[in-house]
């Protein structure tokens, strides 16, 4: 039973069967979990995620795939069925999830993409609109296509009142710093949106056998080193001085780039004739304007992050409906020498202003 149709209920007079369901009596009448609100405070806050997956069937046909994954995933993967991933927000205290959807489509040609995000954005916008209070979305664009995702960014944010654009930490071996990707960055400069940057892997390292073996670390290492190589070449080939106005989320944490910072700064003092460009500021203070979702596990993770970035560049993700964690709430909750204000803005806050979600 979804809220709505518990409220409904009771609306029609269901009070007692309502108050038994919550009580989980008998009867066979599933427990319905209360909805957690997290509150800091004495304020109630709302908490967004930015770092949700989901998946559009008939626009993965046309690549010729189907929705697979772990036992339970395809059916919490698609928005047709949001009860379990409403339920478990419900659970965790996740008021608000942006939807993404990993590129899987970088290789497909003008058409077959044109008609894929086209049919992707429209029902990432229903879904939205089923739940306006608890989904809002990143729009998908064909990079591939540099001048096409510009156009689909624009449309996704206009027409279908999505929130920004999700993409890859690479197209097809090709770094999103590359001139070529332009358009798109100057596009979502232009629209003021945010850009969710999430790995697809490292395939040149998958190809050897570097991260075969036990211990899946093609995804352990290779999704967090394909977003610190992704980050550092918009760093390092000028992509942020071109284009200042950008607003980039990384997923992950932003892999290993806050956790080893200083080496960035130190490379082209150390080897001055192996850098070609001068950038406008210091390669940290470019990591310093980024954001990044918390899915980093453990406190002293945490604490680490928000020192490299700074409290405001830190938003919550949970990589539903992966599940590599339930608990990203309580890790800002718990983390401590934070102002209110600054937990508050980790929890919600400034994901809220970043995705034009109302307070
Ligand atoms: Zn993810």
């Amino acid at each position: 039973m979804t809220r709505r149709e518990l409220v409904e209920n009771t609306a029609v007079g269901e009070l007692a069967f309502v108050a038994c369901a919550i009580q989980g009596g008998s009867g066979g009448v599933e427990a319905q979990p209360r909805r957690r609100e997290v509150v800091v405070n004495g304020k109630r806050v709302k908490t967004v995620d930015v770092h949700a997956h989901c998946a559009v069937p008939e626009a993965m046909a046309l690549m010729g795939l189907k929705v697979t994954g772990q036992p339970n995933l395809p059916n919490v993967l698609l928005m047709s069925n949001a009860t379990d991933r409403l339920r478990a927000m419900d659970e965790q205290g996740i008021d608000v999830e942006a939807l993404s959807i990993n590129p899987y489509w970088y290789k497909a040609d003008r058409d077959v993409a044109q008609k894929l995000v086209t049919i992707q954005n429209e029902k990432l916008a229903e879904a939205c609109a089923a739940n306006p209070e608890r989904f809002v979305a990143f729009a998908s664009v064909a990079l591939q296509h540099p001048d096409l995702a510009a156009e689909q960014l624009e449309q996704g944010v206009r027409k279908y009142g999505l929130r920004g654009a999700a993409i890859g930490g690479s197209v097809n071996g090709e770094e999103l710093s590359d001139p070529k990707y332009h358009p798109f960055w100057a596009k979502a400069e232009a629209l003021g949106v945010l850009v969710f940057i999430h790995p697809q892997g490292t395939a040149e390292m998958n190809a050897t056998t570097r991260l075969k073996g036990n211990g899946l670390l093609d995804n352990v290492i290779g999704n967090p080193l394909e977003t610190t190589i992704a980050l550092s070449h918009l760093i390092f080939e000028g992509t942020l001085d071109q284009f200042p106005g950008l607003k980039i989320c990384a997923a992950h944490a932003g892999g290993y780039l806050p956790s080893y910072a200083g080496r960035s700064d130190q490379g082209c003092l150390t080897f001055p004739d192996r850098c070609n460009r001068t950038l406008k500021k210091k390669p940290t203070e470019y990591i310093r304007q980024l954001y990044y979702d918390n899915i980093i596990f453990t406190p002293e993770g945490m604490r680490h992050l928000v020192t490299e970035t700074g409290p405001g560049q830190v938003v919550m993700g949970t990589d539903y409906p992966y599940p590599w964690t339930t608990t990203s709430v309580d890790l800002i909750l718990a983390m401590p020498g934070l102002s209110d204000a600054e937990r508050v803005a980790m929890l919600g806050g400034t994901a809220a202003e970043l995705l034009g979600i109302k307070a």
